[in-house]
């Protein structure tokens, strides 16, 4: 057996571990942020149909432009954010992390650097790192985990990075940012700006879709796995300036999406209505979590998202090990004193909060 250290490995990936939640098989999976409601088997039927409709023509490759999908989403953003986007501004790949990645690819690279406002989704930090892109870790207010404006323009200002991006809601504290935010930053920044709104229908706060116009460095990603409940589908997406789709086709790989996937988001998107009735109850269980949280007397951040963090605990790893004793997997993000849970079914956000229960006294 060869060992990773032997290899001729480029020197800023040694040492490094591949990012992921581990994959358990307990009852209560908590820890990945999905939707926990499965599309219906009628949906589930008109997926496989629309698959195999595309796999009669497998011999040849997809569409490498994904129009009809893009029209599609296109379609959807507008009816839902009010913003008119035309299917030119609309990109979409294998999940929102490939299209960071191609963001990344395109705008980022060898000699630049990307900025995002820690804690934040680190999958930011792990696309910068593989696409040679100098990380700078920005901050977030230490006790509320919130950007404000002035705050952020200062950071940006000093750091001039090449490319901004901005989580809203924010994995993993589950803050939505003020519109103001975006905006002040988009205007102190040289660089590409990118708001990840990969939670953004669960929202309070409405999209900042609507500040494109405009701003042709601005883009806003978006993903199907998470409200949609389609995370094993593979389908991300973003919407900008018609110039960044051109950007970011000078680095994609040529048929990237495969016919399956752009056929499967496209039968997915006929029914967003059914697939969207899922989040107010998402979001129930979500407000039930944080208030049994906070009636057990802990800290949890007001979140926006499907999943919520608390704490604090002295030794956040032992909570995460005698919470999946008890059957319950939630996420140790790294985050000393927190953890966070997804916002799971009735019955699973019961199991969680028993455990929790159970649990405490010994924390
Ligand atoms: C889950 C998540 C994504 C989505 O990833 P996909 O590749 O679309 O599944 C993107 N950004 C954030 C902040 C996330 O939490």
């Amino acid at each position: 057996m060869t060992r990773l250290d032997e290899l001729p490995l480029r020197a800023d990936l040694r040492g490094q571990h591949p990012y992921g939640a581990p994959q358990l098989d307990v009852p209560v999976r908590l820890n990945t942020n999905e939707n926990p409601h499965p599309p219906s088997p009628e949906l589930a039927a008109e997926i496989g149909a629309a698959a195999a409709a595309a796999a009669a023509g497998l011999n040849r490759y997809p569409d490498r432009e994904a129009t009809a999908l893009r029209a599609d989403l296109a379609a959807y953003l507008s009816a839902r954010s009010g913003a008119e986007l035309r299917p030119e501004q609309v990109w979409a790949a294998n999940g929102s992390n490939e299209i960071l990645q191609q963001l990344l690819q395109a705008f980022g690279g060898p000699g630049r650097r990307a900025m995002g406002f820690e804690p934040s989704y680190s999958m930011h930090r792990l696309l910068a790192m593989g696409t040679a892109t100098a990380w700078v870790p920005g901050r977030r207010d230490a006790a509320a985990f919130g950007l404000d404006a002035s705050d952020a323009v200062e950071q940006v200002r000093r750091q001039r990075p090449d490319v901004v991006l901005v989580c809203s809601p924010n994995n993993p504290t589950g803050t939505a940012l003020d519109r103001a935010v975006v905006e002040a930053v988009y205007d102190a920044a040289p660089g590409v700006v990118v708001v990840d709104e990969a939670y953004a229908e669960f929202s309070h706060r409405p999209s900042v879709l609507d500040l494109l116009a405009g701003r042709p460095r601005l883009v806003v990603t978006r993903t199907m796995s998470k409200a949609f409940a389609l995370a094993g589908a593979r389908v991300g997406y973003l919407a900008a300036d018609p110039a960044v789709v051109d950007a970011v086709r000078l680095v994609r790989l040529p048929y990237h999406l495969s016919a399956l996937t752009q056929a499967a988001a496209r039968a997915a998107l006929a029914r967003a209505d059914e697939l969207l009735a899922t989040v107010e109850a998402v979001k129930a269980e979500r407000d039930r979590i944080v208030d049994g949280l906070r009636a057990l007397g802990l800290d949890v951040v007001d979140s926006d998202a499907n999943f919520v963090l608390f704490g604090r605990f002295d030794d956040q790893a032992a909570v995460w090990q005698a919470l999946l004793d008890r059957g319950v997997l939630v996420r140790d993000v790294g985050l000393a004193g927190w953890l966070r849970v997804t916002a799971g079914t009735h019955d699973e956000v019961d199991a969680f909060l028993e455990a929790t229960r159970d649990g405490i006294g010994s924390w």
